[in-house]
């Protein structure tokens, strides 16, 4: 176990400035707080978190990362607060060793491949600082180190699983590949035993082989040579490969390793960058390349900060070998990656670091988060901030978009669970459905099955699953709508032939109309892209009725259905074969100003300009449509005014009106009383005219009757 003055002698080697004094008093404390806890191994539990500062250390963290890896199990396992180690060692230290407690507590709840990601993603999206996850790594390579203590054999598996499919990756994402061959290495000498100790046996032939024959040396001798020629002075350095890389290979490519390609690859660490495309020329000029190796990773950098050229040649005694051609500050953050960059940017030589991407910009953000708020915000991995990530009740780990729902997070589970969506509950408190997620919410969705989408969800949805599921859904309802009003309409219309609907005699003709199914007819009659007297006049030929219009102008228009009987509507500006009538509301009459409305499913409605009823479609003239009267053809047609009467009740009346109506050529069609009083009765009357001048005719006829004491055009 490293003791005090030793650990604080690390430090200081690399950090002048290291607070000795916080490091000191963060090692006496977490001596005190694990007491006489002891390790699996019978060591002090004291001895670990002196082993995890030891290998921030060799990272050669800053101080307050340090002091983390000294305290970073004593707020979980002993009776120290963070208040008690924000007072003794300030809020930096105390955030990131609550940062690793927390991290702590998350848990994998399945080997689901899926699950193992997102759950990476998490880890990384919740270590607000990137040094939690440097101290949390550290954790692991000492647990890892000392995993043979562990008494059970499942336990141990799980643990190295757990290291190689979550915690390796992590460092490797951080660009920490040194670390992260540590972990996988450890990890494949836990599950696979047999087959590391097999492949190191060979490593060990085949290096001594190589070592005997000077083969490693021939060739780094031979590359310094022929690049010291070109006046390119390198470092040429043999880098033998990790034995789980070796074993992964041959899993991958299902082959044996035996040639030294495949257990070394060469190194040339030059000055600068323009050094490395040199004597990457130089290179490639004195030696075959092999095809498909080449890759340069300096002009397009790996998205954890790595940079490099590779390339792969036939070599020095025409051995197949691999080169990396890299600066000594490439190099050390290919090693040490994020940790590396920490160093550069305390060290000497800032200004080298300002290349490297997300690595350099998070850094810059840690140091100058100036306020707690957007230190709370911005210090977040930039690399996770547009996902979220949500836990079902169950424990799994659900990925979303920033800004998802709880319906998101519905569909995501299943799609039925989005469908019966009824309301949900986040952390165990209802919310509105439109509530945004954050990351770590535990929601839990209540469903009534079976269920179906709100079709208002889609204005908050942020899921392409979730959104396309509820238009699917709003869609099928209106097709629905449709086929049920087409059904009604066409029912109507042999009625008005005075024959039996029948869908058989329908789907006879299906062909005619380029049909393939009755459905698509109901559909295309309801959402009035078909005419439904059309459709008689093939079943039974052209009407003598007032039915069938062809207009003038080629317009064919669709009878408005009114008490029963259909009335043609001769208007300009619809689109051919539209379904079309008019409003109840308003009795549009030739001669009227009118506009029509779409209608979803029925067609264009016909209002009067003055309709109360278009003040509900003000703020929608996307369904306004443009329409007048195509005069000629409506006189050849009869139409209905309404009118609203107040007439005396008694004897006589209602002849005296209808006497009113006939003698000006008009036809009551209907008459409705809304309201009896003991002196006045309130009716409608729904008359039969040519046009607006003709109805008004008939309204200044009945004024003059002494039973009317009032009369007017209804207009709702
Ligand atoms: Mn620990």
């Amino acid at each position: 176990m490293l003791r005090q003055y030793e650990l604080v002698n690390r430090v200081r080697a690399y950090d002048a400035d290291a607070n000795e004094e916080a490091l000191n008093r963060a090692y006496v404390f977490s001596m005190m707080a694990h007491g006489s806890q002891k390790r699996a191994s019978g060591d002090p539990y004291f001895s670990h978190p002196v082993e995890v500062a030891g290998i921030l250390s060799d990272l050669k963290l800053d101080s307050d990362t340090i002091v983390t890896g000294l305290l970073h199990d004593t707020v979980e396992d002993t009776v120290a607060t963070i208040e008690e180690i924000e007072s003794l060692f300030g809020e930096s230290v105390a955030a990131l060793v609550d940062g690793v407690t927390k991290l702590s507590k998350l848990e994998l709840q399945s080997d689901d491949k899926r699950q193992v990601e997102n759950f990476r993603k998490l880890l990384l999206a919740t270590s607000r600082d990137i040094r939690v996850l440097l101290v949390k790594l550290a954790d692991r390579q000492h647990n890892m180190q000392t995993l043979r203590h562990i008494k059970s054999p499942e336990k141990r598996a799980r643990i190295a699983r757990e290291t190689l499919e979550i915690f390796a990756p992590l460092a490797e994402r951080i660009g920490m590949h040194a670390l992260k061959d540590n972990l996988e290495d450890l990890a494949f000498a836990e599950l696979h035993t047999d087959a590391r100790a097999t492949i190191v046996a060979r490593l060990n032939f085949l290096r001594e082989e190589a070592v005997e024959q000077d083969i490693v040396a021939q060739i780094g001798n031979e590359l310094t040579a022929v690049l010291q020629e070109a006046g390119l002075p390198a470092m040429v350095s043999g880098r033998e490969k990790s034995p789980y890389s070796i074993w992964r290979k041959m899993q991958q490519k299902n082959v044996e390793f035996g040639r030294l390609s495949d257990i070394m690859a060469f190194r040339i660490v030059v000055d600068s960058v323009e050094d490395c495309y040199r004597a990457l020329g130089v290179i490639h000029n004195a030696y075959r390349c092999v095809p498909g190796r080449f890759k340069d990773y300096i002009s397009t950098p790996k998205r954890n900060g790595y940079r490099s050229i590779h390339t792969g040649i036939i070599g020095p005694l025409r051995h197949r070998i691999e080169i990396q051609f890299r600066t000594q500050e490439m190099h050390d953050v290919a090693e040490f990656g994020v940790a590396a960059h920490w160093r550069y940017k305390q060290g000497a030589d800032p200004i080298e670091t300002v290349e490297y991407g997300w690595v350099k910009e998070l850094l810059e953000i840690l140091d100058d988060a100036a306020d707690q708020e957007e230190f709370f915000e911005r210090t977040r991995l930039d690399l996770y901030k547009d996902r979220v990530f949500c836990f079902t009740p169950k424990g799994e780990l659900i990925a979303l978009p920033q800004g998802a729902t709880p319906v998101d997070f519905a569909y995501e589970v299943h799609s039925e669970v989005g469908d019966g969506c009824v309301s949900a509950k986040i952390n165990g408190r209802i919310v509105p459905l439109r509530t945004k997620l954050r990351n770590g919410d535990q929601v839990e969705i209540i469903t009534s099955q079976p269920g179906t989408p709100e079709p208002e969800w889609e204005h908050y949805v942020v899921t392409g699953k979730a959104r396309s599921r509820i238009r699917g859904f709003v869609r099928s309802q209106r097709r629905n709508e449709c086929i049920k009003l087409g059904t009604a309409i066409l029912e109507k219309a042999f009625a008005a032939r005075g024959f039996d609907f029948s869908e058989a005699i329908l789907t006879d003709v299906l062909p005619r109309m380029d049909l393939s199914n009755i459905d698509q007819l109901y559909f295309e009659v309801g959402e009035g892209h078909r005419n439904a007297e059309a459709v008689m006049t093939i079943l039974f030929g052209a009407s003598d009725g007032v039915e069938a219009d062809k207009g003038d102008d080629g317009h064919e228009t669709e009878g408005g259905e009114q008490n029963g009987q259909s009335y043609a509507i001769p208007l300009r500006g619809l689109t051919a074969g539209v379904a079309v009538h008019y409003a109840s509301c308003c009795h549009p009459l030739p001669g009227d100003r009118v506009v029509g409305i779409q209608t979803p499913g029925k067609g264009v409605a016909i209002h009067t300009i003055d309709c109360v009823t278009l003040e509900s479609f003000y703020d929608m003239p996307e369904r306004w449509v443009d329409v007048s009267w195509d005069l000629p053809s409506a006189e050849k047609h009869v139409h209905v005014g309404r009118l609203r009467l107040n007439v005396e009740n008694q004897r006589g009346t209602l002849a005296e009106l209808a006497a009113g109506v006939a003698n000006n050529e008009g036809n009551i069609i209907n008459l409705k009383i809304t309201n009896r009083d003991p002196d006045l009765f309130e009716m409608a009357l729904d008359i039969e005219v040519r046009d607006t001048r003709h109805l008004n005719e008939i309204i200044a006829a009945l004024r003059g009757l002494s039973v009317v004491s009032t009369v007017e055009r209804a207009d709702a």
